[in-house]
């Protein structure tokens, strides 16, 4: 007799939980890449973040069932200090920044390394390029620059927009593999 859990033979009954934390510049677009990920919306103008938000959301990656744990976090610098309750033990971080923003870009290369400092040195990091739907017209951070960033520090990295939907659940997916 096998003493096997056959709950865990059929592949999609055991939840994997994945605690992950949103990071990045106030305005980048974290709440509207959490909401677009969670229940497929998104607002014009949606409200700043107070603190940090919790929301959840189970999807099927390659026939396992993951349960996101994701925190938003607000990202105005007087916060700054509750960040590390958020980033240490999380499996995972998304560092958003804003594609039409240098300066938001500056911020999310500023957080990977205080993650790479501070948090699980085990931690799953995806650099995120938001608001892709207006890169035509408003481009400020190069696609060379964000990608070599990446690449050398060994992230994943998307450009996505949580306007049009865009890569929103790759971001996701790719930190569930
Ligand atoms: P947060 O402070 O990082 O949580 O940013 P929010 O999610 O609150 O978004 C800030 C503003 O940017 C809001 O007015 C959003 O509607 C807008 N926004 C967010 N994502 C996108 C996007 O992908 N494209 C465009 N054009 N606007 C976006
Ligand atoms: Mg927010």
């Amino acid at each position: 007799m096998s003493n096997r859990n056959p709950k865990q033979e059929n592949g999609g009954s055991k939840i994997q939980h994945v605690k992950l934390v949103l990071l990045g510049d106030q305005g980048v677009g974290k709440s509207s890449i959490a909401l677009r990920f969670v229940r497929g919306e998104f607002y014009e103008n949606s409200e700043a973040t107070v603190g940090a938000a919790f929301l959840t959301q189970t999807v099927n990656v390659q026939g396992h069932s993951i349960k996101f744990d994701i925190w938003d976090t607000a990202g105005q610098e007087r916060y700054h200090s509750l960040a590390p309750m958020y980033y240490r033990g999380a499996q995972a971080a998304i560092v958003v920044y804003d594609i039409t923003n240098q300066k938001s870009y500056d911020r999310a290369v500023a957080w990977v390394k205080e993650l790479r400092q501070q948090a699980n040195s085990q931690i799953t990091i995806v650099l995120a390029g938001n608001k892709a739907d207006m890169a035509h017209d408003s481009r400020a951070v190069q696609i060379e620059e964000a990608k070599h960033f990446s690449e050398s520090n060994d992230l994943g990295w998307f450009e996505a927009s949580a306007k049009t939907g865009m890569a929103v659940g790759d971001i996701f997916m790719s930190v569930g593999k």
